[in-house]
């Protein structure tokens, strides 16, 4: 790492001092004119200002030129179009001192996909004769102006002439950004969409936890508090501060747990049908897969809670009101409770289970770090993905189901015919655990594995070929 990043600087000093006599132009000095420009010129670079009242604009340390338009894109032949995309019309009229020249598209939108083709497209359509990069739309005017560039120095740079491209990333990495290079101009209307996006990935992850939420607790409610008061006139509305949530919060960490792995389930299962895994996925199931990371963050998350939770079970009034009542009646009725093994053994297991489930919970987070699984290789990195997974779901299952033990057969365990909700929350889990057993069975495996590898039942190789590729 250190060495990747001594690199990164001696190569941005190296391209500082090549390019100390490059000039650049930034038409427009607003806010990111001003800032990128500023910092282009304390890199090295010349910098000239295009604006439409040269005369009129401060600010600007001295050595940097502000000229108007046509005067400033004479001095360069790479222009960076600080200007919002609706005013870029005014730009057909430099049509001639801007042909041949790279302008570079910095511009972003209000909302996503806003119009119809790309601010960079529309760019290469209003000045024929120019050569336009997409660049630098990631970067705000005040991370430029402040040097905390430590949140946002990816640049993602698409265009259509490689040698414009070329400049704009060594510009780039001379202000200490790390450009991407994304490919032709056809990729700015999603670069552009980059900036608008909210925590995409999150979304489903917390709508979905957001809803299982609600739904276990309304099922708590109803069965925890309204049931009694029904039934007994007892006022247990007091679970809603750690009784119910401690129920609410292991159900939903192992069932988003288990929701990680469905998707690959279902994939397998897709391609097993389809024999070919050259066919595409549904779009659900591709966003679903895509946010299996957050999905078992927020899992983790849960787990944290759950734990937190329980440890202050002991230290709770109502607990050491139910386990001093028990003794008094134990001494009441002159009766000892029996010293039982199995239940010992039982609550001990489950307890194990628990902590050990959490323990390999929170490797899984760890290693789900950029810092940490950057150092990993890939086998390494799916070997604690996906037998570490595993091995965490099993624990954190075999956890819930110790933890009914033979209440699971108990009639008593029904309240208006509801199970307690432990029971629902291994509904996903024993679901997923099932369907991946069978999968690992040599039967679907094999063929599993030659479809993965390429093969595909329905091609012409696969049926005139050797006998062994039929699944
Ligand atoms: P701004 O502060 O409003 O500056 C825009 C500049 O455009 C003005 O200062 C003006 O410069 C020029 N201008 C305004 N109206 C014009 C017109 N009718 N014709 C020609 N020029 C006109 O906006 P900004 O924040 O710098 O944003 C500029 C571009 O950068 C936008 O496309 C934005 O999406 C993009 N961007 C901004 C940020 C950011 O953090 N601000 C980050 C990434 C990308 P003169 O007065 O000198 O002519």
């Amino acid at each position: 790492m250190e060495k990747t990043s001594l690199n990164e600087t001696s190569f941005a000093m190296n391209m500082n001092s090549s390019n100390k006599q490059e000039t650049v132009c930034v038409f427009g000095t607003g806010d990111f004119g001003r800032s990128l420009g500023n910092k282009m010129f304390q890199c090295g670079y010349s910098v000239v200002f295009g604006s439409r009242n040269p005369e009129l604009s401060g600010l600007h340390p001295k050595g940097i030129e502000v000229l108007s338009h046509a005067e400033a894109a004479k001095k360069s032949d790479l222009i960076i179009i600080a200007i919002h995309r609706e005013h870029y019309d005014f730009l057909t009229q430099f049509a001639e001192e801007l042909q041949g020249k790279i302008l570079v598209d910095i511009s972003n939108n209000l909302k996503i996909n806003q119009y119809p083709k790309s601010n960079a497209e529309y760019l290469a359509q209003l000045v024929p004769g120019a050569k336009i990069v997409k660049a630098f739309n990631t970067i705000s005017a005040w991370a430029l102006q402040s040097g905390t560039l430590d949140a946002s120095r990816q640049v993602f740079v698409c265009g259509d002439d490689k040698e414009s491209k070329q400049r704009v990333m060594d510009i780039g990495r001379a202000l200490g950004l790390a450009p991407v290079d994304q490919g032709s101009l056809m990729a700015a209307k999603e670069i552009e969409n980059y900036p608008l996006q909210l925590f995409p990935m999150w979304k489903f992850p917390l709508y979905l936890s957001a809803i299982l939420s609600i739904f276990y607790f309304v099922y708590c409610v109803v069965r925890e508090i309204i049931y009694p008061y029904v039934h007994e006139g007892r006022d247990s509305t007091f679970f809603l501060a750690i009784s119910i949530p401690n129920r609410i919060f292991p159900g939903l960490a192992l069932n988003l747990l288990a929701l990680v792995y469905l998707p690959g389930i279902i994939a397998a299962i897709l391609q097993l049908y389809r024999g070919t895994k050259y066919s595409r996925f549904p779009n659900w199931l591709d966003h679903w897969m895509l946010c299996r990371k957050q999905l078992g963050l927020v899992a983790l998350a849960f787990a944290f809670l759950h734990v937190m939770y329980t440890l202050v079970i002991p230290i709770r009034h109502y607990v050491r009101w139910k386990f001093n009542s028990r003794v008094i009646e134990q001494i009441k009725t002159n009766k000892t409770e029996h010293f039982n093994p199995t239940s010992f053994w039982l609550r001990d297991s489950y307890l194990a289970l628990g902590i050990l489930g959490f323990f390999l919970f929170v490797l899984l987070g760890i290693t789900s770090l950029p810092s940490v699984s950057n150092m990993v290789n890939w086998r390494e990195f799916r070997f604690v993905q996906s037998k570490l997974g595993y091995l965490t779901l099993i624990l954190c299952t075999a956890h819930t189901l110790v933890f009914g033990g033979k209440r699971f057969l108990s009639p008593s365990i029904l309240r208006w015919y509801l199970p307690s909700v432990y029971v629902l929350t291994l509904i996903i889990p024993c679901t997923v655990l099932v369907l991946k057993f069978i999968l690992v069975m040599p039967c679907f495996d094999q063929p599993l594995t030659k479809i993965r590898q390429g093969w595909e039942r329905n091609s012409k190789k696969a049926q005139f070929g050797n006998g062994n590729t039929e699944v």
